[in-house]
């Protein structure tokens, strides 16, 4: 944890998970060098890089200034309107193969914890056994084809792994490169 970076609810360590990092360029949106540039999705329609500063993140300027989302509301059904802004507007987004997906659960939007694999997975049995259900759910029959897929994340696909911020507990989905 860097205690410098604001906080992010929904995104606790975006040093960890590689969407922010140090850089002394200035951001684009206040022209501050804080020492940190945030490095994943930004989705606008002005002719702008991204490369903005965490407190523009957390104060929501950025996403005023330039129109702009960190990660689209793919995934967060049924979570109350504040919420879902907090996420797609002042929180960073994280680098996938994939269009990221923010995963809910207790009705509120899961912290992102960062891209795991089959090791990291084991040791949160309850997102393992999660991911296992939702990927049979979307058509994986052959059991064993499903294990060698879950046993070798970390190794191209690999899993976006997520904590409750209610509840605590891990949950995950499959990204494949
Ligand atoms: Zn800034
Ligand atoms: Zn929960």
């Amino acid at each position: 944890m860097n205690a410098e970076l604001p906080f992010f609810r929904y995104h606790p360590d975006p040093v960890a998970t590689g969407s922010v990092r140090a850089g002394n360029e200035p951001c684009d949106c206040c022209g501050r060098s804080t020492g940190w540039i945030y490095t994943a999705a930004f989705y606008t329609a002005k002719d702008v890089a991204g490369s903005v500063c965490p407190w523009c993140i957390a104060d929501g300027s950025a996403a005023e200034r330039f129109d702009a989302e960190f990660t689209d509301a793919y995934g967060l059904d049924g979570v109350p309107w504040e919420i879902l802004r907090e996420v797609t507007h002042r929180t960073p987004g994280f680098h996938a193969w994939q269009d990221p997906r923010w995963l809910v659960h207790c009705h509120d939007a899961a912290a992102f914890i960062g891209e795991v694999g089959y090791t990291e997975l084991t040791a949160r049995p309850e997102a393992l056994e999660q991911l296992r259900h939702d990927l049979r759910m979307e058509g994986w029959h052959d059991a064993q084809q499903l294990e060698r897929f879950l046993t070798h994340l970390g190794h191209g696909a690999s899993a976006m792994l997520f904590r409750c911020t209610v509840c605590g507990t891990h949950l995950a989905y499959a990204d494949a490169s």
